[in-house]
This record gives C-alpha cells, structure tokens and sequence, in this order.
C-alpha cells in the first residue's frame, strides 16, 4: 500500500492513502499515453508523440515574471472598475457609465442570473485568478520550509479559473457594441476600457509565462521524491488530472503533490456530456427563436433575435463585424454540439479512425467554446449604456439567458469529456511507457 498519513479534522482522525509518486513520468491529457519527460532547455516545448498535445511548456524564471504581471493585473482592473467605462450623447442628452452598469442594469431588468455570470466572469474570477496566482508566485518565492501549506491548494484554484475569466471576450463584445452605437450616437470610450484592453494582454502574458510544471515542482512536499523505493509498487500508472504527476497506486488515493484524489479518467464521463449537450441542444431552440434584446431609436425599433441582430449588422454594411457575431453566436455553439455528440458516437462505436485529428478537434471546441459569449456581453454593455427613455433604449430579452445556458452548458461539457477514452474505445489504451 501507499503512504498512510493521519490528519486530526476535530475530534476525528482521517487517514488519507497517497499513492507513490513516479516523477519524470507524465501522461498525456489528450490520449492518455505515460511517457518520459526529456529535460529541456530554454523555452522548448515538449509534446506527445501520439497525438501532439502540448505536455510542457518550458519557462524561466515564471515565479518572478507571473508575479509582476498579476500585480500588474490587479492595479489595471482596480482602474477599470473606478473610472468611466462608455458614455453615449444622444440629441444633447447624455449617459455615462462603468464597468459594474451592465450587470446592474441587467439585474434591475430582472435578467439577475445574466448579471450574476457577466459581473463573474468579468470582474469576479479575474479578479480572483489574479490574486490567488499573485499568492502562490509570492510564496514560491519563499524558502521551502517557510512555504505555506495552503500554497498548492490556491494553485489548483488558479487552474480551474482559467477558462472562465473571460476579459479578452468582453472586449470583443465591446467592440461589437461601440460600432452599433457609433451607428446612431457619440460615443466617448472611457480609461476603463484602455485599462481592460492592458489587463487583457497581462493576463494572457501570464498565462504565456507560466510553466505549471515549474510551479509544481517548487510547491512540492518532501513527501515524494524519497518515498517511492521504500515501499512495494501496488495498484496502476495514474496521471494527476490537477497537476499532471503520475503516481503509482489505486482510484480514489491522494495525489502526494496537489492533494487531489486521484482517477484514472474522469467520472461518468461520457453519461454526463450526453446529459449537458442535450440540455444545452433544449435550449438552443428558445436561444435562437426569443428576441436577445429590443433596441427602440426615436421611438422606431423592434426585438431582435441573434440571426435578425446578425442581418441587421450585414444590411448597415458592417461585415466583418456580421461574419464575427455569426461565427462565435451561430457556428461555433453548433459546432461544439455536433462535434461533442459525433465523438462520443465515435468512442461508442469504437472507432478506431483518425485518433489524432479528433483529438484535435476536441481540443479547438475546448478552446473556442467561451467565445460566444460576445453575444451576452454586448447586450450587457448596450442595455446599460443606452438609456435615455424615448429617444433610444436597449432591453435584454429571454433569449439571451437561453443562449448564455447554451454556452455555459456546452462548455461544461467540454470539460466533462475525457478524450483519453476515445483511445481506450479504440484499443489503444496504455500504461506502456513511451520511449522517446
Ligand atoms: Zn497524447
Ligand atoms: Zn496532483
């Protein structure tokens, strides 16, 4: 058996099994393949012979160089939540607003479960990732015995954030919003929005700099390296899904670097992505045919739904802008839902054709999937900024809360899928530990 570790919580005593840690080793999160990690120099990237997914991306010095960026980030986003987002003057009328008046807006509309995920995943988890990651990479910093033990915990939330801070979409759904009200007003664009484009580009440096692997290994507990000769090897080859260590051992045993229970895939996967695709294919009905918002000008206007709001766009001229909102709002929910059901048919039929280019396509749905919430943004920014009564107004409709379920629960869904099962159903499951 693994290493027992008694842990007093109160008055009862908890023991937690951890398996064996096999540094050097990885998994691939894609396919599934153990493999031997070479040692790179540099900023060399190291990727799976099998299906080519990126396994580590080297980096130096990423403590130093995250921690900058995420103060960086935090003192860009306290200036993006005080100063003035977008004002409109309309007729010699107007309205001035900040980054917090679309969810505002939206709630006092009565769209509160709207409100709740714009203000999260623009201000909230933004918000959060950084000063969790600012944290780890300020503890990190420290020498090993004065390192706090909270440290892997707050990294592990890091990694869970990432795909739901979403600045770089709310951007997007900025500039869709500025061109139409450009359309029938002046528009002053405030220093939140400079301020937003910054944070932007610091989050996505951060990102860019960090090695995970780096940082685990300097968050690393004592208790792996030494362990592992001591006692007899027992259960199997499992990859850590939060901090991608491969141990030695059974489901359900404690990871000895993260803390996480180990699995060797993830749990009722296939049963739970059918589950959320068909909610999210529900509700791609009232998405489409419901108005997302109704925008009256001098007392002319009707409700829009996507495709109408998309027409309209490409009537005034607005192509490329028409092209992006179709894109992110009309192929890639559509997409995610074909290609989501097509492989899990695939892995039910067990398929043995093109691994690798499905693997691929799984990981563009993973990534492209948070992009059509320009939609979502877009009307938060409109309803907030276009409120001068009669002259001009915007309203949220129902669709738009339909379509943001649809992109919240394809995503869920995306993240509930195990690719590393399509090589199982195919035969191609492993622990064989690949030569490199
Ligand atoms: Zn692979
Ligand atoms: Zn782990």
């Amino acid at each position: 058996m693994g290493q027992g570790v008694s842990i007093i919580v109160g008055r009862n005593t908890m023991t937690m099994q951890f398996a064996q840690a096999r540094p050097g080793l990885r998994e691939c999160p894609d396919c599934g393949l153990f493999q031997r990690l070479p040692e790179a120099p540099g900023s060399a990237v190291v990727r799976c012979p099998r299906c080519a997914s990126v396994l580590r991306h080297h980096r130096t010095n990423p403590e130093g160089r995250a921690l900058a960026l995420a103060v960086t980030g935090l003192i860009l986003l306290v200036v993006a939540t005080q100063e003035p987002f977008l004002g409109l003057d309309i007729a010699g009328r107007d309205h001035q607003t900040l980054l917090f008046s679309g969810p505002v807006e939206l709630r006092a509309q009565g769209l509160w479960e709207l409100a709740i995920v714009v203000f999260a995943t623009t201000v909230v988890v933004p918000l959060a990732k950084l000063l969790c990651l600012g944290w780890v990479m300020l503890g990190a910093r420290l020498p090993r015995w004065q390192r706090p033990r909270h440290l892997r915990r707050v990294f592990r939330w890091v990694e869970w954030m990432t795909p739901w801070s979403m600045v770089e979409v709310f951007l997007l759904g900025f500039l869709v919003a500025y061109t139409k009200l450009t359309d029938i007003a002046t528009v002053q664009v405030g220093i939140a929005v400079y301020a937003l484009g910054g944070l932007m580009l610091v989050m996505a440096a951060a990102e860019a700099v960090l090695d995970h692997e780096a940082i685990w290994q300097a968050l690393d507990r004592d208790r792996i390296a030494p362990a592992a000769p001591a006692t007899p090897a027992h259960g199997e080859l499992i990859g850590c899904d939060t901090c991608r260590l491969v141990c030695m051992g059974l489901p359900g045993e404690i990871c000895p670097r993260c803390d996480s229970s180990l699995r060797a895939r993830k749990p009722a996967s296939s049963q739970r992505t059918w589950a959320l695709l068909f909610a999210a294919a529900l509700l791609y009905i009232p998405a489409n045919v419901l108005p997302v918002m109704t925008v009256i000008s001098f007392g002319r206007g009707a409700p829009d739904t996507i495709l109408s709001g998309i027409i309209k766009l490409a009537a005034a001229g607005m192509w490329p802008l028409a092209l992006l909102v179709f894109f992110a709002s009309i192929t890639v929910p559509v997409l995610k839902l074909l290609s989501l059901s097509g492989l899990l048919l695939g892995m039910r039929l067990h398929s043995k054709g093109r691994l690798r280019e499905r693997t691929l396509l799984y990981r563009i749905v993973d990534a492209v999937g948070r992009w059509s919430m320009i939609d979502v943004f877009m009307v938060s920014i409109l309803t907030a900024v276009v409120r001068l009564g009669a002259i001009a107004s915007v309203t949220p409709g129902p669709g738009a809360v339909a379509f943001c379920s649809v992109v919240i629960l394809t995503m869920l869904a995306a993240g509930t899928f195990d690719p590393r099962l399509m090589w199982d159903a195919a035969g191609r499951s492993t622990t064989r530990i690949a030569a490199r």
